[in-house]
């Protein structure tokens, strides 16, 4: 529900401040986001690695602890690990304080899991307090949120209708985001996504669109 309310104020807000939605290259970048996932992370890797596709993974530091198997395996798949946060909160309910704190609690435990020097940051629910966009900056942390959204985290959605938001209005230098777990979403909703993605890869496809990870 507190994403659905938000989502609206979330782009004004980050485009205000100047955060990235897009990324350098030719190409687009998918990725997502509140893994790692005992059942959706594996099923994601499988569809990329089919695919031959490497994308984004912004994990949660309190989800790394509990599996850091999963995120090991899908930094050894070559895909790009990258923090969401320790918890999933949106970080202008928190002091401060207590964003630094959960930024770098996040950042260490996945370093710790997977040996990554982490270099990509995006906030629970894509909105930044000042505190957390100058974490990021003493973490070298560039932060990214996205140009498309499945909204895969909807109770009432398809998977044909998640493929159709991520992929409509994408253009090059795009960032399609998803989610493969559903700790912070609607129940099962990863495995929407799941049978959203092959859909989403086949247009990207049909449009010649190249998947790139953000540098
Ligand atoms: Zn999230």
């Amino acid at each position: 529900v507190l994403l659905h309310l938000l989502a609206p104020t979330a782009k004004p807000f980050a485009d205000k401040l100047g955060v990235a939605r897009a990324v350098d290259q030719h190409g687009v970048a998918i990725t997502f986001d509140d893994g790692p996932h005992p059942e959706g992370t594996p099923a994601v890797l499988e569809i990329l690695a089919q695919a031959g596709i490497s994308a984004t993974f912004f994990l949660t530091g309190e989800q790394v602890v509990q599996r850091p198997h999963l995120a090991q395996q899908t930094r050894a798949a070559g895909h790009l690990i990258a923090l969401h946060g320790y918890q999933h909160k949106l970080q202008l309910r928190l002091k401060p304080q207590q964003v630094a704190d959960d930024m770098r609690r996040g950042a260490a435990a996945i370093e710790d899991a997977t040996g990554v020097k982490l270099t990509h940051h995006r906030p629970p629910y894509g909105i930044y307090s000042p505190a957390g966009l100058e974490t990021a900056q003493a973490l070298n942390l560039t932060p990214l949120l996205w140009s498309t959204a499945g909204k895969d985290w909807r109770k009432f959605t398809t998977p044909a209708r998640i493929a159709t938001r991520a992929t409509k209005t994408l253009k090059h230098k795009g960032v399609i985001l998803l989610h493969d777990a559903d700790f912070y979403s609607s129940k099962l909703s990863h495995r929407k996504t799941i049978e959203a993605l092959p859909l989403i890869l086949a247009e990207l496809n049909r449009r010649e669109l190249a998947t790139v990870l953000p540098v």
